[in-house]
């Protein structure tokens, strides 16, 4: 690609802004389109007096030296705020009680979060032989390797707190590839875990840091923006046609390009035909992948409303306990300056693929049920005194069991669109530094030509 070339990005999502980030850091000729008034797409903080509450994600694992290059090209490092040391601790509800996750092999060996029997059975892990199903759900390992319980009270949660979906909904290898490889390089997570933490001390892999920015989360791709020559914001992209002179993008009001290239940093499920003429059936396979709904409250108390510490970093809820929130975030002890002194914030998640009709309830009928779960999970008193619901029809992308399809699917619109790019969350990873990370090999390969 030459200086003179010019590239489209649809969609100011972090991937979309990564990816243009570092074709002004190339020089290369890019313009940002993006439907909101403001970038980052799913990553959005909103302050309100001395509130400050996040409607996406809360906070990002890095842990990638590439990532916080990245971060420190932008300018976002200067604002970068750490967990605080307090919120390691993390919560599971267990026969209606929260219990803390063990955080070391003696407190695992002590903690009656699992029985015994369910510790002996993770200990059987190194000896059970890996599997020859090469997609195979993350509810089929877990249950493989490390035994029912840990499957219901360990795995179940966490995939809700990650992609609020169940473990059965998901593929080990797409959604987690990290355990897949564990098991099928070493044969054994707990041989696997200990071989990679040797090798990552080895190859000088920064520490690992749960980090937000002093603004919240939407300071970073304010924080990317803010670099940008080139964005259009309020500027939503109707439809993309290639003609013979390159690509050319309709708006409601005018036609931009031609450009060389388009990078497509929309959600899935904005695809119509209408929008990017592809085949039918490619069509139909895209629009397969499930976007489960998914509820957020951000919720304020005074701090002797609750009788629970909230000395950690939150809670997750095991399908088996039936409840109606999938868990919380103490997001005010997570990091300082999100509540008024003297109050908690909490951030409730609730739907999410394990109850989708759940999610979808309007806030008069669902903040009840939220703030009843929580009188008896946290021991909670009286109505909030600051309220925030956000409601996500579609939260985030469920990597299914099958997803290599819709992977060539991508690959086949690609080669037959030369100069089309897709990326986002959809694609090699759902975290903001996944994003991140396919932004800037992204923007190589469109770079590459
Ligand atoms: C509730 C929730 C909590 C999460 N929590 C975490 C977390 O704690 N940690 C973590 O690492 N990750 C978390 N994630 C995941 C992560 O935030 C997302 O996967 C990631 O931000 C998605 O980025 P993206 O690049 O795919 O773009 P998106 O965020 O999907 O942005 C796409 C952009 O395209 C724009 N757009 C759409 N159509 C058009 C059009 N036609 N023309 C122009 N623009 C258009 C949209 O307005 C949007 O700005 C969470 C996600 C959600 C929803």
């Amino acid at each position: 690609m030459t200086n003179n070339s010019s590239i489209a990005v649809i969609g100011g999502g972090i991937t979309g802004l990564t990816a243009a980030h570092k074709f002004q850091k190339m020089g290369l000729h890019y313009e940002v389109f993006e439907k909101n008034s403001l970038p980052g797409g799913a990553i959005k903080t909103v302050k309100s007096g001395l509130w400050q509450v996040e409607y996406g994600p809360n906070t990002m694992l890095l842990k990638d030296k590439i990532v916080k290059k990245f971060l420190e090209e932008t300018g976002a490092i200067g604002e970068k705020v750490t967990a605080n040391k307090n919120a390691e601790k993390r919560y599971i509800l267990k026969n209606g009680r929260l219990e803390a996750l063990p955080g070391s092999a003696t407190e695992a060996l002590k903690t009656s979060l699992f029985s015994l029997k369910g510790k002996l059975r993770v200990l059987a892990e190194p000896f059970i032989s890996k599997s020859n199903n090469p997609d195979q759900t993350v509810a089929e390992f877990a249950e493989r390797r490390l035994g029912e319980e840990i499957l219901d009270y360990a795995i179940n949660p966490f995939v809700a707190g990650i992609f609020a979906n169940s473990p059965d909904a998901l593929s080990l290898r797409h959604a987690f590839p990290i355990m897949h490889n564990l098991e099928q390089e070493y044969g054994s997570l707990i041989w696997g875990s200990l071989a990679g933490a040797k090798k990552r001390k080895e190859s000088g892999r920064i520490t690992r840091e749960l980090i937000s920015f002093s603004g919240g989360i939407g300071q970073l791709p304010t924080a990317i923006a803010s670099t940008l020559d080139n964005i259009h914001l309020n500027t939503e992209i109707l439809s993309i046609e290639k003609k013979l002179d390159g690509w050319h993008l309709f708006s409601n009001k005018k036609q931009y390009g031609p450009f060389n290239s388009v990078v497509l940093n929309t959600p899935l499920y904005k695809w119509n035909t209408d929008f990017l003429s592809i085949e039918k059936e490619q069509m139909e396979k895209i629009q397969s992948v499930y976007y489960p709904p998914l509820s957020v409250f951000c919720l304020g108390f005074r701090k002797d409303q609750v009788s629970h510490p909230l000395d950690g970093f939150g809670f997750l809820v095991p399908e088996k306990e039936k409840r109606s929130i999938l868990g919380a975030l103490f997001s005010s002890t997570l990091f300082d300056k999100r509540a008024p002194a003297g109050h908690h914030l909490l951030t409730v998640f609730v739907g999410g693929g394990r109850q989708p009709k759940l999610a979808t309830l309007e806030t008069e009928k669902l903040l009840p049920i939220v703030l009843d779960e929580l009188t008896d999970i946290i021991g909670l008193d009286g109505e909030p005194v600051f309220r925030d619901h956000i409601f996500w029809p579609k939260s985030i992308p469920a990597y299914h069991v099958g997803y290599d399809e819709i992977l060539q699917v991508f690959n086949a619109i690609e080669d037959q669109n030369p100069g089309l790019y897709l990326a986002g969350n959809y694609r090699h990873g759902i975290s903001v530094p996944d994003c991140i990370l396919n932004g800037l090999k992204l923007a190589d390969r469109v770079a590459e030509g």
